[in-house]
């Protein structure tokens, strides 16, 4: 007989305690496509121009320090086209011109942010502000650009790349008057993050807001499987010996407590609480958004989204910008608050 197990619905009893996160935890896994986010208004990529409202923000030399994570070099390049080569490593150039828009922006804020907080080097590469890894935002040079993608794509996007940087040239995010750090990510799985769910800071920009329009995302839906034995090792491996077997996981398993993005701050294994994101490093997960499902002696683990999920979700702006909203109008929704305004 199949034994076959969602946990998920084991401990909804347990979730029905506290029924608002209940609702979103489950309401988004069947009801993903969601509404339209803004429902009025909506300007068909209209780009009126931003604010004619100006930051003394600025930076001081329109050269940067970059440093190579894999040379290990330090790189020194034009502010401005460092940034293209960040949109282009960020976002496959196939994107929606608006979505290009966004991450240009978010991009510039991001390095300005760092230079500011950074001025002689980030604590992890004290020679440079920013590195060209994931740590930070990924740049990739023109020549590694056109050695990862297929002949004939530099001329076919590099154009639209620099279009969307030199277009927004200048244009940085600020809340109350001041450079926010714009953290962004692949998918957030139908809503993002409250920043203190994922890191421990509440910041008043980047609240969990909906996210509707991911259904292109090929990371939208994961899926890990190992052996039961496999996945006990694994927690045992870490956590110590727990009494739990085969046939006593759909028990010993429990759901925590979720965020209001929907993914899972903890759970509960044998009466030892354990975070989402260690889970999500122990197992390789796509997100903290997971639920697992026990065939027999096999654990398929499923996740929803990719990433963090704080601030904008990349294909949720590919989506937004292809149900007609502006760069400006992707980047407000996913960042609260904030304004757009030109550096001098
Ligand atoms: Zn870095």
């Amino acid at each position: 007989m199949l034994n076959r197990l969602i946990y998920a619905f084991v401990v909804f009893a347990m979730l029905l305690t506290i029924p608002n996160m209940s609702l979103n935890f489950f309401e988004k896994k069947f009801n993903f496509t969601g509404e339209a986010i803004v429902k009025e208004n909506k300007s068909k990529n209209a780009n009126t121009k931003p604010e004619e409202k100006h930051t003394t923000d600025t930076y001081e030399s329109e050269l940067i320090k970059v440093y190579n994570n894999k040379t290990n070099d330090v790189i020194v390049i034009d502010f401005e086209e460092y940034l293209k080569g960040v949109v282009a490593s960020e976002m496959p150039a196939e994107f929606h011109a608006e979505a290009l828009k966004a991450q240009a922006v978010s991009a510039r804020t991001y390095l300005l942010y760092r230079l500011k907080k950074y001025p002689n080097g980030q604590p992890e590469h004290t020679k440079a502000p920013v590195c060209t890894g994931n740590h930070c935002q990924v740049w990739s040079s023109k020549d590694e650009l056109i050695a990862s993608h297929y002949d004939g794509w530099y001329d076919e996007y590099w154009s639209k790349i620099e279009e969307a940087v030199e277009s927004t040239k200048g244009q940085i995010l600020t809340y109350a008057g001041k450079i926010i750090e714009p953290l962004y990510h692949s998918t957030s799985g139908g809503r993002t993050e409250n920043s203190e769910d994922v890191f421990s800071l509440a910041v008043p920009y980047l609240r969990s807001v909906e996210s509707p329009y991911e259904g292109d995302s090929p990371k939208l839906n994961g899926s890990v499987k190992i052996t039961t034995n496999e996945f006990i090792d694994k927690i045992e491996s870490v956590y110590g010996d727990m009494d739990i077997r085969e046939d006593n996981l759909d028990e010993k398993i429990l759901l925590g407590e979720v965020s209001e993005g929907g993914k899972i701050k903890t759970i509960i294994i044998d009466n030892n609480e354990i975070s989402g994101r260690e889970i999500r490093s122990l197992f390789n997960l796509n997100s903290t958004n997971f639920s697992f499902i026990q065939s027999g002696n096999e654990i398929e683990i499923l996740t929803t989204g990719y990433g963090h999920g704080v601030g904008m979700s990349q294909w949720g702006a590919e989506g937004m910008a292809k149900e007609g909203y502006n760069y400006q109008e992707i980047l407000k929704h996913y960042y609260t608050g904030v304004e757009i305004v030109n550096m001098k």
